[in-house]
């Protein structure tokens, strides 16, 4: 019923909200977050219109909690800054501004949440009786978006700082409209963008040319951090990967591994990375480095790193390729 792309809440996520709540959902919208956590829904009582269901925080892994971080309680929070919001209200969709929200109300004598949904709309400080009468019924007209297909003369861009944005997880295939172009192309990264404003889905397309981060003057990686601070790079090095290279998912914010006076390429996480490569000499001094830094001595301790995902353990470990002399590089970053 929601958006194709929002996967379920995970129970262990819905039950760490009730536990900040001190209450239980009601089962309506516990049902929703259980089918869909967020995504799109249509307006049961105007047809132009559309609600965006504000997620459940799921810290399962990293790509989930980027893509949850503003969740429920994120944008209560910002909606009774209004304070014209009902003070006992749970804010669970806006429609793209804010202006007009959906709310459940909690009773104020017993914390219980009702199942009803309500309209406040901040130009008018008013919120309204039932919106809908049921949460379900309301979301059950969500317009599930046409599945876009890429146009298959187009070639994706290549990054040359990021081997396979792709197989790292922040491009995907999606129907999403392109925050920059407006197109829908059948692709859509949804990876860091820097920024003041809070564009950050844009088709490969506008990330290679340029066009988002000059659009909205942001940055998919952070200039500084290209380099890792200890070497100054060409200034046409960094803009290309500050500005026009996808970003990858990390626990703090990323770093860009540098070689012979260039940024290196962007292979992904270790466990991902080609074995032999990673067995090669030209992965010698970082296997060294990393055994080092990591404590793990052994050979047996290095091959369970790469065996291991890194949300099993306590680092992850970024591998990066000299473009010139093809030696490996990169960090690791505690979760
Ligand atoms: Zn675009
Ligand atoms: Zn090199």
């Amino acid at each position: 019923m929601h958006s194709h792309d929002a996967p379920p809440a995970p129970d262990n996520a819905l039950r760490a909200l009730e536990e900040k709540l001190g209450i239980a959902l009601p089962p309506a919208l516990r049902g929703c977050y259980a089918t869909a956590n967020g995504g799109r829904f249509g307006d049961p009582q105007r047809r132009d219109a559309e609600w965006q269901l504000h997620p459940v925080r799921d810290s399962s892994d990293r790509k989930q909690l980027k893509r949850t971080a503003e969740d429920i309680l994120h944008f209560t929070q910002i909606a009774l800054r209004n304070t014209h919001f009902p003070r006992h209200g749970l804010s669970i969709a806006h429609d793209y501004t804010m202006s007009r929200q959906l709310l459940v109300l909690r009773d104020e004598a017993t914390g219980v949440i009702g199942d009803e949904i309500f309209l406040f709309e901040a130009h008018t400080a008013r919120w309204s009786a039932p919106y809908a009468s049921d949460l379900r019924a309301a979301m059950a007209q969500q317009r599930i978006p046409e599945t876009v297909q890429p146009d298959p003369s187009r070639a994706l861009p290549v990054f040359r700082y990021h081997a396979d944005p792709f197989a790292s997880g922040v491009m995907r295939a999606a129907s999403d409209t392109c925050e920059c172009c407006g197109q829908a192309t059948g692709y859509i990264y949804d990876g860091s963008f820097y920024a003041v404003g809070d564009a950050s889905q844009f088709c490969p397309w506008c990330i290679a040319d340029g066009s988002a981060a000059a659009k909205f003057d942001g940055e998919f990686n952070d200039a500084d951090s290209v380099g890792m601070g200890e070497v100054a790079l060409p200034p046409a090095v960094v803009d290309e990967v500050s500005r026009r290279t996808p970003s990858f998912f990390s626990y703090q914010q990323e770093q860009w591994w540098a070689h012979c006076n260039d940024a290196g390429c962007f292979l992904g996480e270790i466990e991902h990375v080609d074995r032999a490569l990673l067995a090669s000499e030209s992965a010698r001094a970082f296997k060294q480095d990393m055994q080092a830094q990591e404590q793990l001595p052994t050979e047996a301790e290095w091959q369970w790193l790469l065996a291991t995902p890194s949300r099993e353990r306590h680092a992850a470990v970024y591998v990066f390729r000299c473009l010139h002399c093809g030696t490996l590089g990169g960090y690791s970053d505690c979760t």
